[in-house]
């Protein structure tokens, strides 16, 4: 049976490797819609390789430009944040959620509304409204496959007909490219520098949040959502090789983990092909080769965004969301060149400690923090001015 797919987030990491396997077997899958922000040349590109019925930039200072590319086609153009919403509502088996940051919240939740598949990649728009895109998943009976590898390593060994057997879940973080490095050197990182990953290829967000270790904090609540734990029993562990992926520790002392080479098309192939393996071309496991792995407790002092993620996911109510909004304008600062690397958790503090952390009760209120934490997080001046 042919699998319909929509990638929301098409021309991004995720998307190139959601797209590279279903490119390896194109009598499986056939393409409904692909969405990409900016990048109007790859987006065509790849409509004209896939085949899709829709194609969206969110971007809509593209519109004329990627509309012309595909004039020759019968593929649908569309541009604006609108329009995203509509394409992730066309029919379609299974649907990548891999827009970057709270911008991906309104499209996931499109196709959530329409009880579809969805392969979630973008943690922010968990982070950003968990209690609230988790309630709509229960209500409209969407399956919800995790893609972040860590949530998809605890999915594989997640025992959900004896949750009350399960003591903890641990997830492993690789320490990203400055795990060593001490604070002084910290505070003169470079974007170049923070984007460069030791183990994993993605995206620049992503990538300067590996390097904060934001990430690690955002995976923890994300972790929180999907698997109902409370922030005491989601465990992080620094593991610089990036081959055990996440674990699950069980009361009866069992430790069951995920491994694997650091390739997201390993995660990826495991929710396309779900409720089935696949194939994927990642590369194997060779143990001996490796010789050893090693871990370690994550260092707070020096990451300390870890920390303020924990604790937003504690205080519970907006905070996450004021997090996750305010760290996105922060790192998109720090890649601009207008504040240092360790000004980003500063500005995150900042904004949680601006803001009252009621909680929202719909998503027009979700919204308004959000537009108000990155409003905070724009007039911060630098690191001094945030600790004012
Ligand atoms: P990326 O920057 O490579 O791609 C992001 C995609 O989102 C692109 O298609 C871009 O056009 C689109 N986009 C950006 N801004 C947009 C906007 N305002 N409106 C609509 N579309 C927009 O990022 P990525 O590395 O592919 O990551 C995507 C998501 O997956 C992120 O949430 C990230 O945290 C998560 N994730 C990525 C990886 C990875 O290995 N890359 C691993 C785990 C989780
Ligand atoms: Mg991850």
């Amino acid at each position: 049976m042919v699998k319909t797919i929509t990638i929301l987030g098409s021309t991004g990491s995720i998307g190139d490797s959601t797209i590279d396997l279903i490119e390896r077997d194109p009598a499986a899958f056939k393409v409904v819609a692909l969405t990409g922000n900016g990048n109007w040349k790859k987006l065509a590109e790849q409509a004209r390789r896939l085949g899709p019925a829709m194609v969206v930039i969110a971007d809509a200072s593209h519109y004329g430009a990627l509309k012309e590319a595909l004039a020759d086609t019968n593929i649908g153009v569309a541009a604006g944040p609108e329009a995203l919403c509509e394409a992730a509502s066309l029919p379609a088996d299974w649907v990548m959620a891999a827009i970057v940051g709270a911008a991906g919240l309104k499209p996931t939740l499109a196709a959530v509304e329409r009880g579809a598949v969805v392969a979630l990649a973008n943690k922010e728009c968990l982070v950003c409204a968990g209690d609230l895109f988790m309630e709509r998943v229960r209500a409209c009976r969407a399956t919800l496959l995790p893609v972040d590898s860590e949530h998809n390593a605890i999915f594989q060994v997640f025992d959900f007909n004896q949750k009350d057997k399960i003591s903890k879940i641990i997830l492993t973080a690789s320490g990203g490219p400055f795990r060593t490095w001490a604070l002084a050197d910290m505070a003169k990182v470079t974007p170049a520098q923070a984007v460069a990953h030791p183990n994993w290829s993605m995206g620049a967000k992503i990538s300067v949040d590996s390097a904060t270790m934001m990430n690690k904090g955002l995976e923890v609540i994300e972790a929180h959502h999907l698997f109902g734990l409370p922030s005491e029993r989601i465990d992080v562990l620094v593991h610089p090789q990036s081959v055990v992926h996440s674990m699950v520790e069980y009361a009866d002392g069992s430790t069951l983990a995920q491994l694997g080479t650091p390739d997201m098309r390993t995660p990826i192939a495991y929710a396309l092909g779900w409720p089935q393996r696949m194939t994927a071309p990642t590369g194997k496991l060779d143990l001996a080769q490796l010789g050893s792995l090693t871990f370690q407790a994550p260092d707070l002092l020096r990451f300390p965004a870890l920390k303020l993620a924990r604790a937003a996911l504690q205080s519970g109510g907006a905070a996450p969301t004021i997090l996750n909004a305010a760290n996105e304008v922060a790192v998109a600062r720090f890649l601009a060149g207008e504040i240092g690397f360790l000004d980003i958790a500063a500005i995150v503090e900042h904004t949680l400690a601006r803001l009252p952390h009621q909680g929202a009760k719909a998503l027009d209120d979700v919204l308004a923090i959000d537009g108000d934490a990155r409003r905070i997080a724009k007039a911060v001046k630098n690191q001094s001015a945030a600790a004012e």
